[in-house]
């Protein structure tokens, strides 16, 4: 495999600094370009003064102009708390953004993988959701902000790529969790697990039985790298563990990992929140020869040891 300079967008977030480990550690130059606003720079600070790790400070709805043989966009803040922090900033980026993202890659006839999520299906009524289900997405909603960007973002790359021929890769990612993911992030992994270690109750929205499928990260990032570097197709395809939760399972896995003896406390469920997810990887199967590998129980070990080194450290 030759190397490649590659530019990775949203590089200091949870999933991108797994990505940028990944592509330095397989010999290639990496432009890392970030905003900071969900990410930080703990994730990524081993690899600063790496000879082939570049960091940008840098908001991708403001044009770049660098040059990379790949991208990957994962620019966008992903957990409810943070993308409705503030909406329109979360639109514009998988908008305004997208489009100089694709911009910089028509200049330098890169391909582009663009990270999609399982929240174009919405609150799916079609179940496994399956890559040709459309969705049930509220356009006007609290959750609209980044799933109708994100559709958009994908209607820009089919655009793109029908338009002037650009090679895209869209990728739809269903709920990833492991170590890096902020800890206040609100995501339900994370928040499950630093009340655990803290003695605090659990937060279990509704009655806890809404269904997630989790993915440990190092899973998902093998994923995304074949999906780049396939030829077959432009996507979309869906990468998640098929393996489905209730909400109320999760909140026991982490007590059972953690050893903790916090109570589970029952507070509102949020406006549009899915009932069920969980993917169909049959696609991702068989065309990037990918499947998950960790299973629940094994990537919460090792994600509720990171929070623990952590809060060790103090860091947290
Ligand atoms: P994250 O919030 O940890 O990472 C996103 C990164 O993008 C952060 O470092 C943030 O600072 C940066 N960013 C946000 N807006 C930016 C902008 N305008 N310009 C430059 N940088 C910007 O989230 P993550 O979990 O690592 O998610 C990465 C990508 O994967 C996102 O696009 C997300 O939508 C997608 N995704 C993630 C999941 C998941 O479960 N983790 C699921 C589906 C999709
Ligand atoms: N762009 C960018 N970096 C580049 C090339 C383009 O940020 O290296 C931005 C550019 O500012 C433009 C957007 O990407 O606003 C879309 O570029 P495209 O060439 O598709 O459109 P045009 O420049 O014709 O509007
Ligand atoms: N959730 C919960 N307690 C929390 C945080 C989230 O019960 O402290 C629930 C939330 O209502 C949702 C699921 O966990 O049904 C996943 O939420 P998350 O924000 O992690 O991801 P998303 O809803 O975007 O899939």
């Amino acid at each position: 495999m030759s190397y490649k300079t590659i530019l990775v967008t949203g590089g200091a977030g949870f999933l991108g600094s797994h990505l940028c480990d990944r592509l330095i550690e397989q010999g290639n130059d990496v432009i890392c370009v970030d905003n900071f606003f969900s990410g930080s720079k703990q994730n990524i600070a081993h690899l600063i003064g790496h000879p082939r790790f570049e960091l940008i400070r840098h908001d991708i709805v403001r044009p770049l102009f660098v040059e990379a043989d790949q991208v990957y966009n994962l620019a966008c803040p992903a957990s409810p708390k943070a993308y409705q922090f503030n909406p329109i900033k979360t639109i514009k980026t998988s908008t305004v953004g997208m489009v100089n993202v694709l911009g910089l890659a028509k200049r330098c006839s890169s391909r582009v993988l663009h990270t999609s999520t399982s929240e174009v299906y919405g609150d799916p009524e079609v179940h496994p959701q399956v890559e040709e289900y459309w969705g049930n997405v509220n356009p006007i909603g609290p959750r609209s902000c980044y799933d109708e960007g994100k559709r958009v973002a994908e209607s820009l790359c089919m655009n793109y790529h029908l338009a002037h021929g650009l090679e895209v890769r869209i990728v739809r990612i269903f709920n990833t969790y492991g170590p890096r993911m902020h800890p206040d992030d609100g995501r339900v992994v994370s928040n499950f697990i630093m009340q655990a270690l803290r003695g605090e109750p659990l937060t279990l929205y509704g009655d806890g039985e809404q269904t997630r499928s989790f993915c440990y990260v190092d899973d998902l990032v093998n994923g995304l790298m074949r999906m780049m570097n396939q030829e077959e197709t432009t996507g979309p395809v869906n990468i998640g563990n098929p393996g489905e939760f209730s909400m109320k399972e999760l909140a026991e896995a982490v007590l059972a990992v953690t050893g903790s003896s916090s109570d589970i406390i029952h507070v509102p469920l949020p406006q549009d929140d899915p009932k069920q997810r969980c993917p169909d990887i049959t696609k991702a199967k068989r065309i990037l020869g990918w499947e998950p590998k960790t299973q629940l129980r094994e990537g919460l070990e090792a994600t509720v040891e990171y929070y623990r080194e952590q809060l060790q450290k103090g860091s947290l």
